[in-house]
């Protein structure tokens, strides 16, 4: 991998200061930042070759959609999916997950039908599920965990049912951290005929990700967490269960032919893909996904793997502070509180010293009400994060445990 200092000239917002201190940004789950190349590639769609994409005959538009297509290309292949008509471009994985919901709930749910998810999902892999529980007269069903942040498989498989229509649970939590045992998840569900949808919104970023040897049915992301823009986001399918959905939007584009009798809907992934399409995100999440590559998605995850086992180490030699979710598989996020320090406190104090965390319930309130608790303190690392700034988060806690004692 390159040298940590000539990483981090790529991305102008590392180099910013808060308060008169160098930004130690902490911050990478909730968006990460984003590397040159990708701003000059949307720079380069604006300057060079806009036009709206599948409409025109013109130069603009064929450029722009030859240029949309490429990124579902590096899309398919980032993610190992076997055709390009499985991946779908969305505003993010929020909709990708609503999507999904809404789709399959359409085609497949009927009262006293079951979903399972977990207890560890945030809210947008809950509350989608949720409006389609009360649409269609369904049950949700919670796979918990246990303390230390870990799915309680045992319990899993004793939710499994004939009644069961579909499975949908996050890669990785964004509030503990932890990596779910996806193949676990999986292959007990397909043994059952049942589908498996993955929320890789916290994964993607964080090694590599194959959708056909995980053989995961659905699987959505976001852009912006993975160095790409906002707006943009993906939702992959296996072919034989997109080409059964039901589209979630009518518009221009994912028709074949409209008159009042009667509408046919455009093949796949354009069925899915209603109106103007966020193009120009798609090619910038494009651009970023080669930037990844570039970096190495080996290198990525063996760096972060050291910055965790350090930031582990350093502030859990902090008397006072609990870390939430000890599961032994984790990415580099490390939510944690204080002893009798409210999190807000925590986080103010963090800020005004130039770092910046996360608090509060992170969109997952179900994990916060496991621990009876009103929220913690998120730092989530990644590759262009370093020692020293983990350093700097150890010292900027002491400071606010000085603060309050
Ligand atoms: N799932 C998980 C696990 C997340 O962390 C997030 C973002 N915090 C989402 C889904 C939703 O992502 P977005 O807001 O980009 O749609």
């Amino acid at each position: 991998m390159r040298d940590i200092d000539n990483i981090r000239s790529d991305f102008p917002l590392l180099q910013q200061k808060v308060y008169g201190k160098p930004l130690v940004y902490f911050d990478n789950g909730a968006t990460t930042q984003k590397p040159l190349c990708v701003l000059e590639e949307l720079r380069k769609v604006y300057t060079d070759y806009n036009g709206n994409v599948h409409r025109g005959v013109h130069a603009m538009s064929d450029l722009t959609s030859e240029a949309y297509e490429g990124a579902r290309e590096k899309v398919r292949s980032f993610i190992n999916a076997g055709k390009s008509e499985e991946v779908v471009f969305t505003s993010g994985a929020t909709s990708s997950l609503n999507a999904i919901a809404f789709s399959f709930g359409e085609r497949y749910i009927s009262r006293g039908d079951e979903i399972i998810v977990s207890e560890m999902e945030h809210h947008a892999n809950i509350v989608p599920w949720q409006m389609l529980c009360l649409r269609k007269g369904a049950v949700l069903r919670v796979i918990p965990f246990n303390d230390a942040g870990e799915l309680e498989l045992d319990e899993y498989l004793k939710l499994l049912s004939p009644r069961t229509r579909i499975v949908a649970v996050t890669q990785v939590s964004n509030a503990l951290g932890t990596v779910v045992p996806l193949e676990e998840i999986i292959r007990p569900a397909h043994s059952m005929g049942i589908p498996v949808l993955v929320d890789g919104a916290q994964g993607i970023q964080h090694g590599i990700t194959d959708v056909r040897s995980l053989d995961c049915d659905f699987y959505a992301f976001s852009g912006h967490k993975i160095y790409g823009p906002t707006g943009i986001g993906v939702l992959y399918g296996k072919e034989k269960w997109l080409s059964e959905l039901p589209p979630y939007q009518g518009g221009g584009d994912m028709v074949d032919r409209v008159s009042f009798d009667r509408t046919t809907y455009n093949v796949l992934p354009f069925k899915f893909e209603a109106g103007t399409m966020n193009y120009v995100g798609a090619i910038g999440l494009g651009r970023a996904l080669d930037y990844v590559n570039e970096l190495g998605r080996e290198e990525i995850l063996q760096r972060e793997k050291t910055l965790l086992a350090y930031a582990t180490e350093r502030l859990s030699a902090i008397k006072g502070l609990r870390i939430y979710g000890q599961a032994a598989e984790k990415i580099c996020t490390i939510s944690f509180l204080l002893d009798n320090i409210h999190q807000y406190d925590t986080g103010m104090i963090l800020d005004k010293l130039g770092i910046a965390v996360r608090t509060g319930t992170h969109c997952a309130q179900p994990v916060m009400d496991h621990y009876g608790i009103q929220g913690t303190v998120r730092a989530s690392l990644c590759f262009y994060n370093t020692i020293e700034e983990i350093d700097a988060l150890g010292t900027g806690i002491e400071k606010v445990i000085g603060m309050f004692s």
